[in-house]
């Protein structure tokens, strides 16, 4: 057999309403394991992809990129994973194995000819497109899995295959712990792990949200201060603060008036994936020695990293469980800036 059949939710183009649908999935290989998904979480580039926001997509798009699940079967050349092991998969399935950064355990900046084989919206080694996590199986090498540790139920380790990581990669490279100020700008999927990992490594954490709707959420994720951008006074009253701003707001933002909020010397990592271009002033950065940044997710070593300190230091996604009838109704509240904090499919329900 070259391939089974299995269920999914697709979208058939851009903005279309994603649907139930059935997608191959390769035969099982020498190192592969067959996942029986459990849960998906919705991630904010989900919708971006969906939509085309990004530019071109490849359709039928199954989207997710936050699945967790037990192992269902293994090729006869696996040897990290047995049947019943808890298991999860980010952003990647696979990567050039040979660059610079694949050596050093940074796949997802892998520089080979296609770089890193992206879950879904993308397409494989042979050419075939991939699928994501909206499903109730996936076939992947055992390299580009990772192992979820017990203290994390799967529903709640999902979202740490890409939010989770997205967020503690930038504060381990800025070295974000005790005596550093770190700022997160948006607390959505992304931005809560934002705050829930600083506060566990040690920083100083504050949130600047539209609003101060979630203030309290905000504080018992660990923040110890919270304002509300949509207040003039705080950008003046936080004007010079911060060592390291973390940005995970899916929209436009004058990052110049963010940038005025960076101590000399400070950096502002842009995380989120506007449609449209940021514009910066060259003197919001030069005065005070300021840095502008990005981040991509993480390589598979730093990932299991995060997930054995997440579950060390007790850290959980906070999440709402739906079903895949409920997906279309999940991406507007998200893009509503109405999820607390993670939606995550039940794949049973496909
Ligand atoms: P999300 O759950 O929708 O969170 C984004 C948050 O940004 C919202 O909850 C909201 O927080 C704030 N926000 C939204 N619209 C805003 C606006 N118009 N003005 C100001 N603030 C606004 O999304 P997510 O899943 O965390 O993803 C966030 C972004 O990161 C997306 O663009 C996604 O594609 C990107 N992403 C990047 C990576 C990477 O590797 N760099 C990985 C994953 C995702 P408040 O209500 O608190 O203001
Ligand atoms: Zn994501
Ligand atoms: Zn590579």
């Amino acid at each position: 057999m070259t391939h089974t059949t299995v269920a999914a939710y697709a979208a058939q183009s851009p903005k279309a309403p994603l649907e139930r649908v059935t997608i191959p999935r390769r035969a099982l290989g020498e190192h592969d394991i067959l996942i029986d998904i459990k849960y998906a979480g919705i991630c904010h580039s989900d919708i971006h992809q969906a939509r085309s926001e990004w530019g071109e997509a490849i359709f039928p798009m199954v989207p997710g990129h936050e699945i967790a699940g037990l192992v269902a079967e293994v090729g006869p050349g696996v040897t990290r994973y047995a049947v019943g092991d808890r298991v999860g998969v980010g952003c990647f399935v696979d990567s050039c194995r040979g660059c610079d950064n694949c050596t050093a355990g940074l796949q997802q900046y892998c520089t080979g000819e296609q770089g890193a084989t992206l879950t879904y919206n993308d397409t494989d080694a042979a050419g075939r497109p991939t699928y994501g996590g909206y499903s109730t199986h996936l076939v992947v090498d055992e390299k580009y899995a990772l192992s979820i540790p017990e203290a994390i139920p799967l529903d709640a380790a999902a979202p740490l295959l890409c939010a989770g990581i997205t967020l503690y990669s930038p504060l381990v490279h800025w070295q974000a712990g005790p005596g550093k100020k770190v700022a997160v700008i948006g607390l959505g999927g992304l931005g809560h792990l934002g705050v829930k990992i600083a506060h566990a490594m040690g920083a100083e954490v504050t949130v600047l949200s539209q609003s101060l709707r979630k203030r309290e959420a905000g504080l018992k994720f660990g923040a110890d201060h919270y304002y509300a951008t949509s207040h003039p006074a705080t950008f003046e009253q936080l004007t010079g603060t911060f060592d390291l701003i973390l940005n995970t707001v899916s929209a436009n933002l004058d990052l110049n008036a963010y940038l005025g909020l960076l101590r000399t010397g400070g950096t502002l990592v842009q995380l989120g994936v506007p449609e449209n271009p940021v514009s910066v002033e060259p003197f919001a950065l030069i005065p005070a020695r300021k840095s502008l940044a990005g981040s991509m997710i993480g390589g598979l070593p730093e990932t299991q990293e995060m997930l054995d300190f997440c579950a060390e230091h007790g850290i959980l996604t906070e999440i709402e469980v739906i079903g895949a009838d409920q997906i279309n109704e999940a991406y507007e509240r998200v893009v509503a800036s109405d999820v607390r904090y993670r939606f995550v499919i039940d794949t049973a329900t496909i």
